[in-house]
Order: structure tokens, then C-alpha cells, then sequence
């Protein structure tokens, strides 16, 4: 029963107490209960991996790692597209009492030497085409060690192969669940991206909070193509689906037609997407191409989506949608729809299992009574420990009683039900991954020809957002070719959409840019074109 006096809104009890132990103990006890049926199946190649080898490479890999000088404590930076041994090299890394941080196989080598700096991963696991920007990227860094999947030989790199293949012992890893497991960048409310500290303790608990809180059957085949670097790629989608006895179909990245294709021929059941992914299989002609009468569930997350849209996709493959949300300072989710109850199309669902939201006023710091919008704050154990090297944003972001302030406007209707209404963060979502403003307006910066500039979202239509920068130009600017030479620089999904020339930026007293004032002036801009 929902208090809707109580300002907190607590989520269902917890079924049982959360193990205390490490994501590969939880998840290698979840997968020996079951050692014969199928862990994943790689789509592209057809390869499948059952959950004894599951196990069993594991344990392999993390013996590998550890006889090439991996140690307690150490980061191993993978970046490589979704693939089972991504799985197999986290866990093991993990196992082998280190952690991992993913990193988005797009990455320019700047991009790159800046997260291997700033995690001091010293391992960097990729694959044959990466390796050269791995190498270059690290040539940079501390990073000395390079172990490749698909080879049987790669000069100085270490083929996975060869990991494999180790009859070492298992190393006997700190079996603390404090240590930390997990480093993905966020930029988190402002600034630049920074490493997010997720412990064993957090995404064990993420995990198990998911796991209630939906109705994932023993079985379940789910399609596992959203990023493994990015939180719902690897805590919701990978760790989650493992857990709960399912089997993954590892894909390595969205393409139309292997994603419908590997639907079709895995007979995949449940898919989690993004919006434009969504978008996608409401509207593209080539869904109907393909028999999807599998699915019995297709969720959204990551940004927000209407719920028109969630709608069509439901009408069009026949299976209900729904939508869940959360960030990755918390493993990955907060909310989500349990289908056993009620559906609210438009509401990212229900606060998980042992968690607590509340919603303030962002100007006064006061709760905010049921049904009105305001900053949605967190508590639970599936909190980050704050963010490396970096305690003035930890500060920031964690109060000192635990609450997560995540930098979303929403409400909380009367049956506990979250609608997300806007965004107080800086953060712009691009196909759902996230571009942190401050990044790109650093990078711009640098340009000769740029002497102030700031980066806003720019809402569209397919990928949700685009970013757009607002220049004020020293000299002579051909947007064209500032475009050209941004892109060079960035990741994909970092380029920018246009770029507007200004007299002045504008700021508030302490200098930062106005971008509610932009966002606007750009529709007023966007509807005179
Ligand atoms: P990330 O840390 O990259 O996962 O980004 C987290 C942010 O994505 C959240 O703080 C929200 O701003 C946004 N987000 C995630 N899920 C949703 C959703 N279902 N609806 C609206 N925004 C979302």
C-alpha cells in the first residue's frame, strides 16, 4: 500500500536478505544450477556457450589474467563490441579480485588514452580492429597489457585464447563485496565524464532488486545488443538476464536487419531498447518482414519516450512495452513495470525493490508533495560509492544521509507510479547514449578560431537529441568545416548536429552557460527555418 502523506515512497521489500558476495561468485552459483542449458549464442556467428563453459572459462580466464601480473585492485578497460567473451573477461577480471571499465568501441584514441588514463587500467582487453587505436590510445598511459579475442597470434598482445587455455589456479581474489567491480564513465549531472565507483555489494543488490521486480521467466531468451560498457547493457540486460536463468543472444551492435534477424531466428522473448530503437520497430517497414511472434516482452530505457510510442510498438508486435529507468551511478535501474501488475503506458514504472525515492523542490530543497514534479531523489543499496578522484561531485550528487540526487524532473503519481517530465542535468542523449555538454564544449575550445562556446541538446525526432554548439567565433567560421574537424576528434555519436554563431554566450554570474535560455532561443530558431 502506497502512503501518499509520507513524501518517501519506498519500493516492495526485498523477497530476501541481499548475498553478501562478488558479482562472479553471484552469478557463476546462478549459472551451476543449471550447467547444461545454453548461458548465450553469439547472432552473428551462431556460437553458443552453455553455462558449464560459461563457468568454466571463467575461471580459466581469471587464472590467465592473473599469471600475466593481474592483481587485486587492478582495472581492466575493455573495448570491444558485445560479444560473449566481453561477458567471460568481465567476470573473470573480477574474479581475478580486479575491476573493469567499459569503453565505447567508437572511441577516438583521445577519447580512449583519457578513460585509460583516469581509470589506470593497465589490462585493456579488444578485438583485431580496435587494437590498433587500443595500442596508440595506451602508448599514452600506464596501460601495458593488451589481450585480444579471435586470434591465435597478435605480436605482443596476448590472444584470449591463450587465457583460456590456463591451468593455473584460480586466484583465491578478495572475496570482499566492497571492492570495487565496476568503472564506467558518467558525467553524471555537470561536467566531464568521470568514473563511476559501482562496488560488488551495488550491482549484486541491482541485480536481485531487477530480478524481483520483473517478471523475467526461467528461460527467457533476451536479445543483448545494447552496449555491454553502458549500465543497461551489462547490469539489466547481461547480469540480470544470467541471474534470472535466461539466455542471452549477444549481438554487437544495433543494425536493422540482424537485429530483426536474430529475433526471428533465436526465437528471442524479451528485448530491452532504447527510444529510437523503439521508434524503429513501431514505424520501419522491414519489422513486418520478419516473424517476431517470439517476443513477450519488449522494455525501454535510457531516455525518455511518450506514450504514444510505446503504444505503437505494442499494437504493431502484438507483446506488451514497457519502460524503466534509472542512471549509471546506480548499477542501472531505479524504476521499472513488474507486468504481473498494473501497466501505465508513459510511466517508467515502479520504484525497484528496497529502494526509496522522494521528490524535491530543485530551488528549495523540500519535499515535494505526491503528484507534483520536482528532482527525483534515491536511496538504496545499489548506490554508487561516488566518483573517482573526484570528491566536490560525489558531494554533489550523494547527500550525506545517502540520497542520490539524479538530476530528473518527475512526479510520482498516487499508486507509486514514476512519469519522467524533463531534465534539470546538463546530460544530452544521443540513440540513448549519453554526451556530457561540458566535454564538448572543452574540446571546441581548443579551436583556434572559437573564443567561447556552449553545447546544448536539440531535440530530433530519431535519436532523440543531437548535440548543437553555440559558438562565438575569434575570427572567420565555416560551420561546415568546424563540423568536419569536430568529427575527426569524437566518437559518432558526439558530432555535432550544427553549429550557430553568436556575439555572446549567455551565463550566469558564476559563468556557467544558460542552457534552459539556449534550448529555447534554438526552437525559436528551429521553427523560423
Ligand atoms: P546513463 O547514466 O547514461 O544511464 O543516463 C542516465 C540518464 O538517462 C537518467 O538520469 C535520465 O536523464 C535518462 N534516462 C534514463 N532512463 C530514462 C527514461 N526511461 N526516461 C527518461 N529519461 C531516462
Amino acid at each position: 500500500m502506497s502512503n501518499t502523506a509520507s513524501p518517501i515512497v519506498e519500493g516492495p521489500a526485498l523477497a530476501r536478505a541481499l548475498p553478501s558476495t562478488t558479482v562472479p561468485q553471484f552469478i557463476r552459483e546462478a549459472i551451476r544450477r543449471r550447467p547444461d542449458a545454453l548461458a548465450m549464442i553469439d547472432a552473428p556467428t551462431g556460437r553458443t556457450i552453455t553455462c558449464a563453459a560459461l563457468d568454466q572459462q571463467i575461471g580459466r580466464a581469471a587464472a590467465g589474467l592473473a599469471a600475466q601480473g593481474f592483481r587485486p585492485g587492478d582495472t581492466l578497460l575493455i573495448c570491444s563490441p558485445n560479444s560473449p567473451e566481453w561477458v567471460v573477461v568481465a567476470l573473470a577480471a573480477m574474479a581475478a579480485g580486479g575491476s573493469v571499465s567499459g569503453a565505447n568501441p567508437g572511441y577516438t584514441v583521445a577519447e580512449l588514452a583519457q578513460q585509460l588514463r583516469d581509470s589506470k587500467a593497465r589490462f585493456a582487453f579488444t578485438v583485431p580492429p580496435l587494437l590498433d587505436t587500443v595500442r596508440r590510445a595506451a602508448e599514452q598511459t600506464g596501460c601495458e597489457h593488451f589481450i585480444v579475442a579471435g586470434v591465435a597470434e597478435a605480436g605482443d598482445a596476448l590472444p584470449l585464447a591463450g587465457l583460456l587455455t590456463s591451468n593455473g589456479p584460480e586466484p583465491l581474489a578478495s572475496a570482499d563485496p566492497d571492492t570495487l567491480a565496476l568503472l564506467p564513465f558518467s558525467s553524471g549531472t555537470t561536467g566531464v565524464p568521470k568514473g563511476v565507483m559501482l562496488t560488488h555489494r551495488a550491482i549484486v543488490a541491482n541485480v536481485c532488486q531487477i530480478v524481483q521486480g520483473s517478471e523475467w521467466p526461467q528461460g527467457m531468451v533476451s536479445l543483448a545488443f545494447l552496449p555491454m560498457f553502458h549500465a543497461m547493457g551489462f547490469v539489466l540486460t547481461t547480469l540480470s538476464g544470467l541471474a534470472a536463468g535466461g539466455t542471452l543472444v549477444t549481438l554487437p551492435r544495433f543494425e536493422p536487419e540482424a537485429f530483426l534477424c536474430a529475433i526471428a531466428s533465436q526465437r528471442v522473448t524479451h528485448v530491452i531498447a532504447v527510444p529510437p530503437v523503439m521508434q524503429f520497430l513501431a514505424g520501419h517497414p522491414l519489422v513486418s518482414t520478419f516473424d517476431l511472434s517470439s517476443l513477450q516482452l519488449v522494455g525501454s530505457g535510457g531516455a525518455p519516450m511518450g506514450a504514444a510510442l510505446e503504444d505503437r510498438v505494442c499494437a504493431r508486435l502484438k507483446c506488451p512495452t514497457v519502460q524503466g529507468y534509472g542512471m549509471t551511478e546506480v548499477g542501472a535501474v531505479l524504476t521499472l513495470v513488474d507486468t504481473r501488475g498494473a501497466l501505465r503506458p508513459g510511466s517508467v514504472g515502479q520504484v525497484v525493490p528496497g529502494t526509496q525515492a522522494r521528490v524535491v523542490d530543485p530551488a528549495t530543497g523540500r519535499d515535494l508533495p505526491r503528484g507534483e514534479a520536482g528532482e527525483l531523489w534515491f536511496r538504496g543499496p545499489q548506490l554508487f560509492a561516488g566518483y573517482l578522484g573526484n570528491p566536490q561531485s560525489t558531494a554533489a550528487t550523494l547527500t550525506a544521509d545517502g540520497w542520490i540526487r539524479t538530476g530528473d524532473i518527475g512526479r510520482i503519481d498516487a499508486d507509486g507510479f514514476v512519469f519522467i517530465t524533463d531534465r534539470l542535468k546538463e546530460l544530452i542523449k544521443v540513440n540513448g547514449e549519453s554526451v556530457a555538454p561540458a566535454e564538448l564544449e572543452a574540446l571546441l575550445m581548443t579551436h583556434p578560431a572559437i573564443a567561447d562556446a556552449a553545447v546544448i541538446g536539440r531535440p530530433d525526432e530519431y535519436t532523440g537529441e543531437l548535440p548543437v554548439a553555440w559558438v562565438v567565433p575569434r575570427s572567420e567560421l565555416d560551420a561546415e568545416v568546424l563540423k568536419a574537424w569536430f568529427a575527426e576528434r569524437v566518437a559518432s555519436h558526439k558530432r555535432l548536429a550544427d553549429v550557430v554563431a553568436v556575439d555572446t554566450i549567455p551565463r550566469n554570474p558564476a559563468g556557467k552557460p544558460l542552457r534552459r535560455v539556449l534550448r529555447a532561443r534554438d526552437a525559436e530558431r528551429m521553427e523560423s527555418v
